[in-house]
């Protein structure tokens, strides 16, 4: 007997139907002689009509205000709470016992980092008593608790970590992401039209993807799966198809020169100008913005001629409204001459591949296809598996497949030339 924890995303389980649909294959699994857990999303789209419902309330009347994250979570945690509360009634309308947990009731504990909190600990016993009497488990995902009781949300696409949290805290055999498409590709579906499903890709390469704008999976999660080695499966929901399997490396990934491109729609460029060029300075100025919890992306530093150097970072757009106030407080701390600059109109295409490690000329090749394409580079990043280029808004979805073309990445796999 096996223990499998499968999760369901929005769109899976985005009416009764689909709720059927998931609660059947959850029967299935454990009519196969499994164990099962199952971690669902909010239905369809509503995580985003709660943030605009939020919205609506904050300016409503001419006031415009920010949500307080605390509340903001409290609001966003019900959306998973309406689908557990389905998915076990679904399940017992087909004949199956089960019973919902929230995270606060499976003693899933986490930081008070409100919106994009980490996950601490989870009680499993609650969660085994339960399957040892039978039952699917059904938990909500993107939720916890924090020591002192209140409601937490583990940032956008947190019901992945909760998959992989709570796979790797009942060492399961597999966790299965039933997701709208057959796994992960070469590059987002939606986008280019001839990207190729991937059979197996490393945790390092997800990381990387994930990193960079693949939303497929939440970046947290595959850490989270590297780190205790938790095999993943992402798969559709709507077919029985083999999907896609996150593994650890091994030496034939290597042959593999690039094995996907992803893009990040909507960044903002951040530019503090005229510091003053001496150590600390820089210290100062990205502890303060860790301090916030945001992730900063790309970081360019010019020095003029003055002793003085121009800061620029790249941040998500929805990271906005939590890092003006810091900058524009560390600007006035550090006796500022100028406001600092936010430009909004960037993203960002690249490519990943372990193979990078020993293969050269991926980088001239990237270049190249987009210079051919007019695309102009705005700033460069690499690591030792992945090139990345800021480019302008306008042209992201242009870039995207023109790399993914001049990697050959539908046709076949990209192998050293
Ligand atoms: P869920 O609600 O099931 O969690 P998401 O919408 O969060 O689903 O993630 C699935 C979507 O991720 C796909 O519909 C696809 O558009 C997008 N995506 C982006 N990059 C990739 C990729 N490389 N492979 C597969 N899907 C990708
Ligand atoms: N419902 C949350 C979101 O839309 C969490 C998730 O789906 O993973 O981000
Ligand atoms: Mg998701």
């Amino acid at each position: 007997m096996g223990l499998i924890v499968q999760k369901f995303g929005g769109t899976s389980v985005a009416n009764a139907e689909r709720i059927h649909r998931a609660a059947k294959r959850a029967i299935a699994t454990k009519e196969r002689g499994n164990q099962v857990v199952v971690v669902v999303s909010a239905m369809g789209d509503s995580t985003d009509d709660l943030i605009d419902l939020a919205k609506q309330v904050c300016s409503y009347g001419g006031c415009d205000t920010h949500p307080p994250k605390r509340e903001m979570d409290q609001l966003l945690a019900t959306g998973e709470q309406v689908t557990i509360a389905l998915m076990a009634m679904a399940i017992h309308a087909q004949g199956h016992e089960a019973i919902s947990f929230t995270g606060g009731q499976i003693g899933l504990v986490t930081d008070n980092a409100f919106s994009k909190a980490r996950i601490q600990s989870i009680n499993k016993q609650r969660i085994f008593d339960q399957l040892e009497h039978g039952k699917i488990v059904i938990i909500a995902g993107f939720q916890g608790i924090t020591p002192e009781g209140d409601l937490t949300t583990l940032g956008r696409g947190g019901s992945n970590a909760t998959l992989v949290a709570i796979g790797a805290v009942l060492s399961a055999d597999v966790c299965e992401n039933f997701t709208d498409v057959d796994g992960i590709y070469t590059a987002d579906p939606r986008i280019v039209k001839n990207a190729r499903k991937i059979e197996r890709i490393s945790y390092d390469e997800m990381l990387e993807l994930s990193g960079l704008g693949a939303s497929v999976l939440q970046t947290r999660a595959v850490e989270f799966a590297k780190k205790y080695n938790v095999p993943l499966h992402v798969r559709n929901s709507q077919n029985e198809n083999e999907g896609t399997w996150i593994v650890a490396e091994t030496p034939n990934m290597e042959h593999i020169v690039v094995s996907g491109a992803a893009l990040k729609k909507d960044l903002i460029r951040v530019t503090i100008k005229s510091v003053p060029d001496q150590p600390g300075i820089a210290a100062d100025i990205f502890g303060t913005i860790a301090e916030a919890n945001i992730v900063v992306d790309d970081i360019i530093q010019n020095v003029m001629d003055d002793n003085t150097a121009n800061i620029s970072f790249t941040v998500e757009h929805g990271d906005l409204a939590d890092i003006k106030p810091v900058v524009d407080k560390l600007v006035r701390d550090l006796g500022g001459r100028s406001a600092p600059n936010y430009q909004s109109d960037l993203a960002k295409v690249s490519v990943v591949g372990v193979g990078m490690r020993t293969h050269t000329g991926v980088a001239q090749r990237m270049f190249r296809a987009l210079a051919d394409a007019k695309v102009n580079i705005q700033n460069i990043t690499t690591s030792e598996i992945k090139i990345s280029c800021i480019i302008s808004k306008d042209d992201a979805a242009k870039a995207l497949q023109i790399v993914h073309e001049a990697f050959d990445l539908g046709a076949a796999i990209a192998t050293a030339r």
